[in-house]
Protein backbone atom coordinates (compact mmCIF):
# COMPACT_ATOMS: atom_id res chain seq x y z
CA UNK A 1 0.00 0.00 0.00
CA UNK A 2 1.21 3.66 -0.71
CA UNK A 3 0.73 5.86 2.16
CA UNK A 4 1.20 9.40 3.23
CA UNK A 5 1.69 10.31 6.60
CA UNK A 6 0.88 13.93 7.27
CA UNK A 7 2.76 15.29 10.28
CA UNK A 8 6.07 13.79 11.58
CA UNK A 9 5.54 14.80 15.28
CA UNK A 10 5.47 11.70 18.04
CA UNK A 11 2.07 10.75 16.23
CA UNK A 12 2.82 10.65 12.64
CA UNK A 13 6.50 9.76 12.94
CA UNK A 14 5.71 6.51 14.71
CA UNK A 15 2.58 5.68 12.29
CA UNK A 16 5.06 6.28 9.61
CA UNK A 17 7.75 4.36 10.39
CA UNK A 18 5.56 1.48 11.89
CA UNK A 19 3.43 1.34 8.67
CA UNK A 20 6.82 1.26 6.82
CA UNK A 21 7.99 -1.84 8.67
CA UNK A 22 4.44 -3.76 8.38
CA UNK A 23 5.65 -3.58 4.58
CA UNK A 24 3.91 -0.43 3.10
CA UNK A 25 5.26 1.87 1.21
CA UNK A 26 5.16 5.09 3.37
CA UNK A 27 5.94 8.89 2.61
CA UNK A 28 6.29 11.21 5.38
CA UNK A 29 5.40 15.11 5.46
CA UNK A 30 6.09 17.59 7.43
CA UNK A 31 6.08 22.09 6.71
CA UNK A 32 9.13 22.00 9.52
CA UNK A 33 12.01 21.99 7.14
CA UNK A 34 14.68 20.90 9.81
CA UNK A 35 12.77 18.39 10.64
CA UNK A 36 12.61 16.80 7.44
CA UNK A 37 16.46 17.13 6.63
CA UNK A 38 16.97 16.09 9.97
CA UNK A 39 14.88 12.88 9.46
CA UNK A 40 16.37 12.15 5.79
CA UNK A 41 19.80 11.45 7.61
CA UNK A 42 18.30 9.43 10.39
CA UNK A 43 17.76 11.62 12.87
CA UNK A 44 14.67 11.70 14.76
CA UNK A 45 13.42 14.76 16.42
CA UNK A 46 12.06 13.26 19.77
CA UNK A 47 13.10 10.22 22.37
CA UNK A 48 10.90 7.26 21.32
CA UNK A 49 12.70 3.87 22.69
CA UNK A 50 13.27 2.15 19.55
CA UNK A 51 12.24 4.31 16.84
CA UNK A 52 15.53 5.44 15.74
CA UNK A 53 16.67 1.50 14.50
CA UNK A 54 13.01 1.17 13.18
CA UNK A 55 13.49 4.01 11.22
CA UNK A 56 17.12 3.07 9.76
CA UNK A 57 16.28 -0.77 8.89
CA UNK A 58 13.18 0.57 6.96
CA UNK A 59 15.04 3.83 5.53
CA UNK A 60 17.83 0.82 4.30
CA UNK A 61 15.11 -1.37 2.36
CA UNK A 62 13.64 1.99 1.13
CA UNK A 63 10.12 1.47 2.56
CA UNK A 64 10.35 5.13 3.99
CA UNK A 65 10.89 8.68 2.98
CA UNK A 66 10.71 12.46 4.07
CA UNK A 67 9.73 15.42 2.58
CA UNK A 68 8.28 18.54 2.29
CA UNK A 69 6.56 18.07 -0.76
CA UNK A 70 2.84 17.81 0.40
CA UNK A 71 1.94 17.54 -3.43
CA UNK A 72 4.11 14.89 -4.18
CA UNK A 73 3.15 12.96 -1.19
CA UNK A 74 -0.44 13.33 -1.86
CA UNK A 75 -0.75 12.47 -5.42
CA UNK A 76 1.55 9.06 -5.22
CA UNK A 77 -0.52 7.68 -1.74
CA UNK A 78 -3.88 5.63 -1.98
CA UNK A 79 -4.06 6.21 1.78
CA UNK A 80 -3.32 9.59 3.55
CA UNK A 81 -3.04 9.89 7.10
CA UNK A 82 -3.58 13.56 8.92
CA UNK A 83 -1.20 13.33 11.30
CA UNK A 84 -1.13 17.14 12.63
CA UNK A 85 -1.13 18.40 15.86
CA UNK A 86 -4.36 20.20 17.52
CA UNK A 87 -2.88 21.97 19.94
CA UNK A 88 -5.64 24.10 22.40
CA UNK A 89 -6.55 27.57 21.43
CA UNK A 90 -7.08 30.84 23.50
CA UNK A 91 -10.51 29.17 24.66
CA UNK A 92 -8.82 26.03 25.37
CA UNK A 93 -10.44 24.15 22.25
CA UNK A 94 -9.20 22.14 20.36
CA UNK A 95 -7.03 24.62 17.08
CA UNK A 96 -7.92 22.51 13.94
CA UNK A 97 -6.18 25.18 11.60
CA UNK A 98 -3.73 22.73 10.70
CA UNK A 99 -6.07 20.08 9.95
CA UNK A 100 -8.46 22.23 7.53
CA UNK A 101 -4.82 23.46 5.92
CA UNK A 102 -3.77 19.96 5.42
CA UNK A 103 -7.69 19.25 3.89
CA UNK A 104 -7.44 22.04 1.49
CA UNK A 105 -3.80 20.81 -0.04
CA UNK A 106 -5.50 17.66 -0.12
CA UNK A 107 -8.49 18.85 -1.98
CA UNK A 108 -5.98 20.73 -4.46
CA UNK A 109 -3.64 18.24 -4.98
CA UNK A 110 -6.21 14.94 -5.11
CA UNK A 111 -5.35 13.20 -8.77
CA UNK A 112 -7.75 10.26 -8.26
CA UNK A 113 -9.41 7.86 -5.80
CA UNK A 114 -8.32 8.27 -2.01
CA UNK A 115 -8.14 7.37 1.70
CA UNK A 116 -8.42 9.90 3.74
CA UNK A 117 -7.82 9.07 7.01
CA UNK A 118 -7.52 11.45 10.48
CA UNK A 119 -5.26 10.35 12.93
CA UNK A 120 -5.17 14.03 14.86
CA UNK A 121 -7.34 14.12 17.83
CA UNK A 122 -10.06 16.60 16.90
CA UNK A 123 -13.55 17.65 17.60
CA UNK A 124 -16.65 15.57 16.64
CA UNK A 125 -17.58 16.64 13.00
CA UNK A 126 -13.56 17.79 12.14
CA UNK A 127 -14.06 14.52 9.30
CA UNK A 128 -17.23 16.02 8.05
CA UNK A 129 -15.84 19.49 7.50
CA UNK A 130 -12.56 17.94 6.03
CA UNK A 131 -14.97 16.72 3.53
CA UNK A 132 -16.37 20.04 2.86
CA UNK A 133 -13.14 21.43 2.32
CA UNK A 134 -11.62 18.73 -0.04
CA UNK A 135 -14.52 19.25 -1.96
CA UNK A 136 -14.60 23.37 -2.10
CA UNK A 137 -10.56 23.15 -2.97
CA UNK A 138 -11.56 20.69 -5.92
CA UNK A 139 -10.79 21.51 -9.23
CA UNK A 140 -12.57 18.83 -11.03
CA UNK A 141 -14.43 16.08 -8.42
CA UNK A 142 -11.96 13.30 -7.71
CA UNK A 143 -13.61 10.56 -5.17
CA UNK A 144 -12.31 9.66 -2.06
CA UNK A 145 -13.32 8.34 1.68
CA UNK A 146 -12.83 9.62 5.11
CA UNK A 147 -11.95 7.94 7.69
CA UNK A 148 -11.34 8.53 11.48
CA UNK A 149 -8.84 6.52 13.17
CA UNK A 150 -7.95 8.11 16.43
CA UNK A 151 -4.54 7.17 18.05
CA UNK A 152 -4.03 5.72 21.48
CA UNK A 153 -0.67 5.09 21.71
CA UNK A 154 1.52 6.22 24.75
CA UNK A 155 4.99 8.12 24.19
CA UNK A 156 7.23 5.79 25.98
CA UNK A 157 5.61 2.91 24.72
CA UNK A 158 4.40 4.04 21.23
CA UNK A 159 6.10 1.03 18.88
CA UNK A 160 4.41 -1.29 20.98
CA UNK A 161 1.27 0.47 21.50
CA UNK A 162 0.97 1.02 17.94
CA UNK A 163 2.32 -2.50 16.64
CA UNK A 164 -0.01 -4.36 19.73
CA UNK A 165 -3.11 -2.15 20.47
CA UNK A 166 -5.40 -2.92 22.93
CA UNK A 167 -8.15 -2.18 19.75
CA UNK A 168 -7.68 -0.30 16.30
CA UNK A 169 -10.87 2.15 15.93
CA UNK A 170 -12.30 3.05 12.53
CA UNK A 171 -15.01 5.18 11.70
CA UNK A 172 -16.29 3.95 8.02
CA UNK A 173 -18.83 5.34 6.13
CA UNK A 174 -18.36 2.15 3.43
CA UNK A 175 -17.20 -1.40 2.59
CA UNK A 176 -14.32 0.19 0.65
CA UNK A 177 -12.86 2.23 2.57
CA UNK A 178 -13.46 -0.42 5.48
CA UNK A 179 -11.41 -3.35 3.23
CA UNK A 180 -8.52 -0.88 2.56
CA UNK A 181 -8.19 -0.19 6.69
CA UNK A 182 -8.30 -3.47 7.34
CA UNK A 183 -5.87 -4.37 5.07
CA UNK A 184 -3.68 -1.82 5.93
CA UNK A 185 -3.64 -3.05 9.82
CA UNK A 186 -3.90 -7.01 8.61
CA UNK A 187 -0.45 -7.47 10.42
CA UNK A 188 -1.65 -5.95 13.53
CA UNK A 189 -5.39 -7.04 14.01
CA UNK A 190 -6.15 -10.93 16.03
CA UNK A 191 -9.45 -11.62 17.56
CA UNK A 192 -8.29 -10.66 20.86
CA UNK A 193 -6.49 -7.48 19.49
CA UNK A 194 -9.73 -6.36 17.05
CA UNK A 195 -10.55 -3.61 14.10
CA UNK A 196 -13.43 -1.48 15.86
CA UNK A 197 -15.29 -0.70 13.16
CA UNK A 198 -17.82 2.25 13.83
CA UNK A 199 -19.75 4.92 12.59
CA UNK A 200 -17.11 8.46 12.18
CA UNK A 201 -18.67 10.69 14.65
CA UNK A 202 -18.13 7.68 17.26
CA UNK A 203 -15.04 7.17 16.16
CA UNK A 204 -13.74 10.66 16.95
CA UNK A 205 -15.65 10.84 20.69
CA UNK A 206 -14.14 7.60 21.48
CA UNK A 207 -10.81 9.26 21.64
CA UNK A 208 -11.90 12.53 23.78
CA UNK A 209 -13.81 10.06 26.29
CA UNK A 210 -11.28 7.61 26.30
CA UNK A 211 -8.48 10.24 27.28
CA UNK A 212 -10.83 11.70 29.30
CA UNK A 213 -12.11 8.76 31.78
CA UNK A 214 -8.12 8.17 32.04
CA UNK A 215 -7.60 11.65 33.21
CA UNK A 216 -10.51 10.76 35.68
CA UNK A 217 -9.49 7.94 37.11
CA UNK A 218 -6.15 10.09 37.65
CA UNK A 219 -7.97 12.98 39.71
CA UNK A 220 -9.92 10.61 41.37
CA UNK A 221 -6.63 9.38 42.91
CA UNK A 222 -5.35 12.11 43.54
CA UNK A 223 -8.25 13.70 45.71
CA UNK A 224 -8.89 10.07 47.84
CA UNK A 225 -4.63 10.65 48.60
CA UNK A 226 -5.76 14.00 49.33
CA UNK A 227 -7.88 12.58 52.26
CA UNK A 228 -5.68 9.92 53.13
CA UNK A 229 -3.32 12.49 54.32
CA UNK A 230 -5.89 14.32 56.35
CA UNK A 231 -7.92 10.99 57.90
CA UNK A 232 -4.73 7.96 57.26
CA UNK A 233 -4.56 5.15 55.30
CA UNK A 234 -1.95 4.78 52.29
CA UNK A 235 -3.03 5.32 48.83
CA UNK A 236 -0.81 2.76 47.19
CA UNK A 237 -2.97 0.11 49.32
CA UNK A 238 -6.07 1.78 48.62
CA UNK A 239 -4.68 1.69 44.86
CA UNK A 240 -4.25 -2.21 45.45
CA UNK A 241 -7.16 -2.90 47.01
CA UNK A 242 -9.76 -1.17 44.67
CA UNK A 243 -7.39 -2.64 41.86
CA UNK A 244 -7.94 -6.38 42.68
CA UNK A 245 -11.84 -5.63 42.18
CA UNK A 246 -11.81 -7.19 38.18
CA UNK A 247 -14.56 -4.38 37.15
CA UNK A 248 -12.12 -1.52 38.42
CA UNK A 249 -8.44 -3.05 37.50
CA UNK A 250 -4.96 -1.60 38.62
CA UNK A 251 -4.23 0.53 35.51
CA UNK A 252 -4.51 4.73 36.10
CA UNK A 253 -5.19 4.66 40.05
CA UNK A 254 -1.31 5.82 40.37
CA UNK A 255 -2.02 9.35 42.69
CA UNK A 256 0.89 11.66 41.89
CA UNK A 257 1.85 15.60 40.88
CA UNK A 258 -1.46 15.38 38.24
CA UNK A 259 -1.16 14.37 34.81
CA UNK A 260 0.45 16.42 32.40
CA UNK A 261 1.55 15.92 28.68
CA UNK A 262 0.22 16.91 25.43
CA UNK A 263 -2.49 14.90 25.53
CA UNK A 264 -4.80 14.22 28.74
CA UNK A 265 -4.93 18.19 29.64
CA UNK A 266 -5.72 19.67 26.52
CA UNK A 267 -7.91 17.00 25.57
CA UNK A 268 -9.82 17.05 28.79
CA UNK A 269 -10.52 20.73 28.60
CA UNK A 270 -11.38 20.55 24.70
CA UNK A 271 -14.15 18.11 26.05
CA UNK A 272 -15.36 19.98 28.00
CA UNK A 273 -15.42 23.38 25.60
CA UNK A 274 -17.43 20.37 23.03
CA UNK A 275 -19.82 19.85 25.81
CA UNK A 276 -20.72 23.46 26.96
CA UNK A 277 -20.86 24.19 23.22
CA UNK A 278 -23.99 21.20 23.06
CA UNK A 279 -25.58 22.55 26.16
CA UNK A 280 -24.05 19.71 28.32
CA UNK A 281 -23.22 20.55 31.86
CA UNK A 282 -19.44 19.00 31.98
CA UNK A 283 -19.57 18.68 35.76
CA UNK A 284 -17.57 15.60 35.87
CA UNK A 285 -14.77 16.94 33.66
CA UNK A 286 -14.80 20.03 35.09
CA UNK A 287 -14.20 18.80 38.43
CA UNK A 288 -11.50 16.25 36.48
CA UNK A 289 -9.30 19.26 35.57
CA UNK A 290 -9.99 21.73 38.98
CA UNK A 291 -8.48 18.73 41.01
CA UNK A 292 -5.34 18.50 38.99
CA UNK A 293 -4.55 21.91 38.67
CA UNK A 294 -4.90 21.55 42.82
CA UNK A 295 -2.57 18.41 42.84
CA UNK A 296 -0.09 20.81 41.36
CA UNK A 297 -0.26 23.43 43.80
CA UNK A 298 -0.25 20.33 46.33
CA UNK A 299 3.19 19.61 45.91
CA UNK A 300 4.53 23.70 46.59
CA UNK A 301 2.41 23.38 50.16
CA UNK A 302 4.55 19.95 51.01
CA UNK A 303 7.96 21.80 49.73
CA UNK A 304 6.98 24.95 52.20
CA UNK A 305 6.42 22.55 55.23
CA UNK A 306 10.15 21.58 54.49
CA UNK A 307 11.27 24.92 53.79
CA UNK A 308 8.94 27.32 54.83
CA UNK A 309 10.78 30.44 53.49
CA UNK A 310 12.12 29.48 49.83
CA UNK A 311 13.58 32.91 48.90
CA UNK A 312 17.40 32.08 48.36
CA UNK A 313 17.00 28.27 48.86
CA UNK A 314 18.24 25.85 46.67
CA UNK A 315 15.60 23.21 45.65
CA UNK A 316 16.75 20.28 43.33
CA UNK A 317 14.34 18.89 40.97
CA UNK A 318 14.72 15.11 39.65
CA UNK A 319 12.44 14.37 36.66
CA UNK A 320 10.96 17.14 34.25
CA UNK A 321 9.32 15.38 31.09
CA UNK A 322 5.42 14.51 31.72
CA UNK A 323 6.20 10.86 32.42
CA UNK A 324 9.44 8.63 31.89
CA UNK A 325 10.44 7.71 28.38
CA UNK A 326 9.96 10.86 26.99
CA UNK A 327 11.80 13.78 26.38
CA UNK A 328 7.87 15.79 26.41
CA UNK A 329 8.06 19.00 28.31
CA UNK A 330 4.38 19.58 27.12
CA UNK A 331 1.93 20.75 29.66
CA UNK A 332 4.43 19.00 32.44
CA UNK A 333 3.64 19.66 35.67
CA UNK A 334 7.54 20.36 36.44
CA UNK A 335 6.89 23.64 34.49
CA UNK A 336 4.36 25.03 36.72
CA UNK A 337 5.93 23.64 40.08
CA UNK A 338 9.31 25.18 38.96
CA UNK A 339 7.82 28.90 38.12
CA UNK A 340 6.01 28.99 41.03
CA UNK A 341 9.43 27.77 43.15
CA UNK A 342 11.10 30.39 40.95
CA UNK A 343 8.44 33.44 41.50
CA UNK A 344 9.09 32.38 45.62
CA UNK A 345 13.09 33.02 45.16
CA UNK A 346 14.16 30.08 45.24
CA UNK A 347 17.38 28.37 43.11
CA UNK A 348 16.64 25.67 40.90
CA UNK A 349 18.85 22.75 40.05
CA UNK A 350 17.31 20.37 37.68
CA UNK A 351 18.23 16.48 36.12
CA UNK A 352 16.07 14.56 33.65
CA UNK A 353 17.69 11.68 31.54
CA UNK A 354 15.53 12.48 28.23
CA UNK A 355 13.76 15.89 28.50
CA UNK A 356 16.45 18.54 29.42
CA UNK A 357 17.02 19.89 25.98
CA UNK A 358 13.29 20.45 25.28
CA UNK A 359 13.44 22.15 29.06
CA UNK A 360 16.11 24.66 28.39
CA UNK A 361 14.01 26.35 25.88
CA UNK A 362 11.00 26.20 28.37
CA UNK A 363 11.86 26.96 31.72
CA UNK A 364 15.02 29.51 31.94
CA UNK A 365 17.51 30.44 34.98
CA UNK A 366 17.56 26.80 36.00
CA UNK A 367 20.83 24.94 36.07
CA UNK A 368 20.68 21.55 34.65
CA UNK A 369 22.86 18.67 35.69
CA UNK A 370 24.54 15.59 34.17
CA UNK A 371 23.33 12.98 36.89
CA UNK A 372 20.82 12.78 39.92
CA UNK A 373 23.37 13.17 42.30
CA UNK A 374 25.35 16.18 41.19
CA UNK A 375 22.09 17.81 40.72
CA UNK A 376 21.19 17.75 44.87
CA UNK A 377 24.81 18.71 45.72
CA UNK A 378 24.11 21.45 49.19
CA UNK A 379 20.72 21.95 47.86
CA UNK A 380 18.13 22.40 50.51
CA UNK A 381 15.72 19.80 49.23
CA UNK A 382 15.07 17.42 46.57
CA UNK A 383 11.51 17.52 44.76
CA UNK A 384 10.88 14.20 42.51
CA UNK A 385 8.35 15.04 39.86
CA UNK A 386 8.93 12.17 36.77
CA UNK A 387 9.53 8.86 38.13
CA UNK A 388 12.08 7.78 35.83
CA UNK A 389 13.29 3.90 36.62
CA UNK A 390 17.36 6.00 37.10
CA UNK A 391 15.78 7.58 40.12
CA UNK A 392 14.82 3.93 41.98
CA UNK A 393 18.08 2.78 42.59
CA UNK A 394 20.16 5.32 44.14
CA UNK A 395 22.16 4.98 46.72
CA UNK A 396 20.58 7.30 49.83
CA UNK A 397 22.87 7.07 52.03
CA UNK A 398 25.00 9.05 49.52
CA UNK A 399 21.61 11.49 48.51
CA UNK A 400 21.35 11.91 52.21
CA UNK A 401 25.09 13.45 52.28
CA UNK A 402 25.03 15.14 49.07
CA UNK A 403 21.85 17.54 50.18
CA UNK A 404 22.31 20.40 52.87
CA UNK A 405 19.11 19.31 54.55
CA UNK A 406 17.70 15.69 54.60
CA UNK A 407 14.63 16.97 53.04
CA UNK A 408 12.59 14.98 50.17
CA UNK A 409 8.68 15.92 48.67
CA UNK A 410 8.06 12.91 46.24
CA UNK A 411 5.61 13.30 44.19
CA UNK A 412 5.63 10.09 42.71
CA UNK A 413 5.90 7.78 45.73
CA UNK A 414 9.22 6.41 44.53
CA UNK A 415 10.39 4.94 48.01
CA UNK A 416 9.27 3.70 50.96
CA UNK A 417 7.85 6.22 54.08
CA UNK A 418 9.51 3.98 56.71
CA UNK A 419 12.36 3.68 54.81
CA UNK A 420 13.06 6.88 54.25
CA UNK A 421 12.40 7.98 58.04
CA UNK A 422 14.78 5.19 59.01
CA UNK A 423 17.84 6.64 56.93
CA UNK A 424 16.85 10.44 58.45
CA UNK A 425 15.11 11.91 56.06
CA UNK A 426 12.02 14.28 56.40
CA UNK A 427 9.92 12.65 53.44
CA UNK A 428 6.55 13.88 52.18
CA UNK A 429 5.05 12.21 49.91
CA UNK A 430 1.23 11.87 48.30
CA UNK A 431 -1.59 10.44 50.03
CA UNK A 432 0.62 8.14 51.94
CA UNK A 433 1.84 8.26 56.11
CA UNK A 434 5.13 9.97 56.16
P1 LIG B 1 3.30 17.08 17.33
O1 LIG B 1 3.11 18.51 17.64
O2 LIG B 1 4.40 16.32 17.96
O3 LIG B 1 3.48 16.92 15.75
C1 LIG B 1 2.70 17.56 14.80
C2 LIG B 1 3.53 17.72 13.53
O4 LIG B 1 2.68 18.22 12.50
C3 LIG B 1 4.69 18.70 13.67
O5 LIG B 1 5.89 18.09 13.26
C4 LIG B 1 4.30 19.86 12.74
O6 LIG B 1 5.41 20.49 12.15
C5 LIG B 1 3.44 19.13 11.72
N1 LIG B 1 2.53 20.00 10.97
C6 LIG B 1 1.79 21.02 11.44
N2 LIG B 1 1.08 21.56 10.42
C7 LIG B 1 1.37 20.85 9.31
C8 LIG B 1 0.95 20.92 7.95
N3 LIG B 1 0.06 21.84 7.55
N4 LIG B 1 1.47 20.04 7.06
C9 LIG B 1 2.36 19.12 7.47
N5 LIG B 1 2.81 19.00 8.74
C10 LIG B 1 2.31 19.86 9.65
O7 LIG B 1 1.90 16.40 17.62
P2 LIG B 1 1.64 14.88 18.10
O8 LIG B 1 1.96 14.73 19.53
O9 LIG B 1 2.22 13.95 17.10
O10 LIG B 1 0.05 14.85 17.99
C11 LIG B 1 -0.61 14.81 16.75
C12 LIG B 1 -2.08 14.56 17.01
O11 LIG B 1 -2.25 13.26 17.60
C13 LIG B 1 -2.72 15.53 17.99
O12 LIG B 1 -4.05 15.75 17.61
C14 LIG B 1 -2.67 14.79 19.32
O13 LIG B 1 -3.68 15.20 20.20
C15 LIG B 1 -2.90 13.36 18.86
N6 LIG B 1 -2.33 12.33 19.74
C16 LIG B 1 -1.11 12.51 20.33
C17 LIG B 1 -0.57 11.50 21.12
C18 LIG B 1 0.76 11.69 21.80
O14 LIG B 1 1.08 10.89 22.68
N7 LIG B 1 1.57 12.67 21.44
C19 LIG B 1 -1.28 10.31 21.31
C20 LIG B 1 -2.51 10.15 20.68
C21 LIG B 1 -3.02 11.17 19.88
Amino acid sequence: MKICCIGCGYVGLVAGICLADMGNDVICIDVDVAKIQNLQHGIIPIYEPGLKDMLNRNAREKRIVFSTNLKEGIQKSKVIFIAVGTPPDAHNCADTSAIFSVAKDIGRYINGYKVIVNKSTAPIGTLEKIGKIIQSTQSKPVKYDLVSNPEFMREGEAIKDFTNPDRIVIGVQNDKAKNIMTSIYSGISRTDKPIMFTDIRSAELIKYASNAMLATRISFMNEMAQLCEKVGGDIKEIAKGIGLDSRIGHRFLQAGVGYGGSCFPKDVKALVQIMKANDVDAKILTAVDEVNEQQKRSLIHKIKKLVPVLKGKCIAIWGLAFKPKTDDMREAPSISIIRQLQKEGAKITAFDPEAQETAKKILKDVTYCNDPYSTIAGCDALVIVTEWNEFRDLDLKKVKRLLRLPNIIDGRNMYNPQEMEKLGFNYLCVGRKC
